[in-house]
């Protein structure tokens, strides 16, 4: 069969099975990306979640020996919550970030890819692929860029002409020389809007990212927050979008293609409070079909103490109380009492100041401290 004409005829089933966007690659190696990785290495800006070596992330050949080409795929997902819960006094919530609306992607989009590998099975004897999805060793923005989904914008999202940059991003190498699409022309011109808008200066120069100070990163860290990013975090619970939604790209790009990506308002922006006081049975039930929630409660938990703080939430007192003198976890609970002094009323003090008695841990008691020294506000 020609290549040219399966290609048509998988771009077609891809449509029947809810792919948004389908390009083709040659699987040859990503040099340029190579020596990006390498200075990303050498100047500190990894996150630490990679997958495999750098030549294994650039050499498709190093994945599967008869590599020749690779299919990216790419599905639009929603930028606008419809019917969003208020986040008010007395009852504030946090955020999980686009990315995490709805069914967890990863599993959305190997399905797909799946369904496309048995497709061309069905079609071509002796075919063979390897799909991947985010935690694979390839780049998937390497990977849709050079296969025509999209080009890589200063904050290092891949931008679709379509759907922006909203979408999820998938590929599967093959053992067939497709015929390959070609790149999109870089749309970012003069704007810098994403590297001005940066809370924290993570985007160095444009197309570059230090994760450890990116914010979507941070939420995702299981340790102590350092203090610098406390204040800038608000009441994101996972991820950060700040940088999507300011891209002009984006203005007035909402896609709700998928009935699975649809998010849950009570989901994505849960109640804070509750969530100090759930236990993993129960947050996996809740929060288990999330992409947000891959890394357990605990970073989630942290986040939502912080955001109580940001918001100086003083009927979280009570709570927080209990969670600094009882959470087994020193995170959890020097967090909480960071957050109690935030809060500042006399029985967040006066609780710290008893529980400071008798803690044990070092970094917990840091914490107390730091506390202690913000003002007394009011009860
Ligand atoms: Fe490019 Fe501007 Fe979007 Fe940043 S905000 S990705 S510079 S178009």
């Amino acid at each position: 069969m020609a290549y040219e004409t399966l290609k048509q005829e998988i771009i077609e089933y891809s449509k029947s099975i809810g792919v948004d966007k389908i390009g083709f690659a040659p699987a040859n190696e990503f040099a340029e990306l190579k020596s990006k990785l390498k200075l990303q290495e050498d100047s500190g800006f990894k996150s630490g979640f990679e997958k495999g070596s750098i030549a294994e992330r650039t050499e498709p050949a190093r994945l599967m020996s008869e590599a020749q080409s690779i299919i990216a795929i790419a599905i639009a997902y929603p930028s606008r919550l419809k019917n969003a819960p208020k986040s008010v006094k007395g009852d504030r919530r946090g955020l999980f970030c686009r990315a995490s609306w709805g069914k967890d992607y990863h599993h959305v989009l190997r399905e797909k890819l799946e369904l496309l590998g048995t497709f061309i099975k069905e079609k071509v004897e002796g075919f063979d692929y390897k799909p991947m999805v985010d935690t694979g060793e390839l780049s998937d923005r390497a990977v849709a860029e050079r296969a025509g989904i999209g080009f890589s914008g200063k904050n290092c999202a891949i931008i679709t002409p379509e759907f922006g940059s909203y979408v999820y991003l998938g590929e599967m190498i093959t053992n067939i020389p497709f015929p390959s699409d070609q790149p999109v022309d870089d749309g970012c011109g003069e704007c810098t809007k994403c590297i001005d808008n940066c809370p924290t200066g993570a985007l160095v120069e444009g197309g570059r990212l230090n994760a450890q100070k990116c914010i979507a990163f941070l939420t995702q860290t299981k340790g102590f927050l350092d203090d610098e990013y406390r204040g800038i975090i608000g009441n994101q619970l996972y991820g950060f979008d700040t940088c999507q939604v300011v891209c002009p790209k984006n203005k007035h790009v909402d896609f709700h293609l998928h009935a699975e990506l649809e998010p849950d308002p009570e989901l994505v922006k849960p109640k804070l409070i509750p969530l100090l006081s759930m236990s993993n049975r129960e947050f996996k039930e809740k929060f288990g079909d999330m992409a947000g929630s891959w890394r357990g409660k605990k970073p989630i938990q942290r986040n939502a103490i912080i955001a109580l703080a940001h918001y100086k939430e003083i009927s979280a007192v009570a709570d927080l109380i209990r969670v600094m003198q009882k959470d087994p976890r020193p995170v959890i609970r020097g967090t909480a009492a960071w957050a109690l002094g935030k809060i500042g009323t006399r029985e967040a003090f006066d609780a710290i100041k008893v529980a400071r008695e008798i803690e044990l841990d070092e970094e917990v008691i840091i914490e107390m401290e730091k506390g202690l020294n913000f003002q007394y506000v009011s009860n």
